[in-house]
């Protein structure tokens, strides 16, 4: 597979400033190449900007990005995550010769998208959280490989069993 990005409709910046902070946070840590985001919102990417800075990485974030032009564009797999597609296990060894580009919703996923998707995916046919569904999405695709990513970051976190260990290139 080459690149993954995620497209996030819906985002309303005033309800969803938390939530859609987590689903890109999410996307960069779980090894997608960047995300677009349908409105508009130079705080959003002033946080996701500032993570990539210290912590490294090509991540790239989009906001006010015009969807059905970018759905339309985008030259591979389109997945759509839904609690009423088709479930993960049946759907996932089917996905992802090529680029992958993942919808997740905010408020109501206009009903093209059902259509416009190669894959309606469900991450398990009850409702939950598209942070969850990306996640576990995401992780399966890669079948790991997105969490071993080295993302050679100004900033470092050495695992440790207890306590914090972070080293810095000025160190
Ligand atoms: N109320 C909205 C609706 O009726 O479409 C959905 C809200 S849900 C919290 C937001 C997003 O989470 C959905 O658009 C979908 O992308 C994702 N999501 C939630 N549960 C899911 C599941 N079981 N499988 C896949 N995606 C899921």
């Amino acid at each position: 597979m080459a690149e993954v990005w995620v497209l996030r409709l819906g985002h309303r910046p005033s309800r969803d400033k938390r939530v859609t902070t987590h689903v890109a946070l999410a996307a960069r840590a779980l090894g997608a190449r960047g995300i677009a985001v349908s409105t508009k919102d130079p705080e959003l990417e002033k946080v996701v900007r500032s993570v990539v800075e210290r912590f490294g990485g090509d991540f790239e974030i989009r906001t006010g990005v015009k969807w059905r032009e970018f759905v339309g564009q985008f030259d591979g797999d389109v997945v759509h995550l839904t609690m009423y597609g088709i479930h993960i296990d049946d759907a996932i060894e089917r996905i992802g010769s090529e680029n992958v580009l993942v919808i997740v919703g905010a408020e109501k996923v206009p009903p093209e998208v059902y259509q416009m998707a190669k894959f309606n995916v469900a991450v398990g046919n009850q409702p939950h959280s598209e942070v969850a569904a990306l996640a576990v999405f995401l992780d399966r695709l890669m079948k790991g490989g997105g969490l071993r990513k080295d993302f050679k970051g100004r900033l470092r976190i050495l695992p440790c069993e207890r306590g914090k260990k972070v080293v810095s290139d000025s160190e």
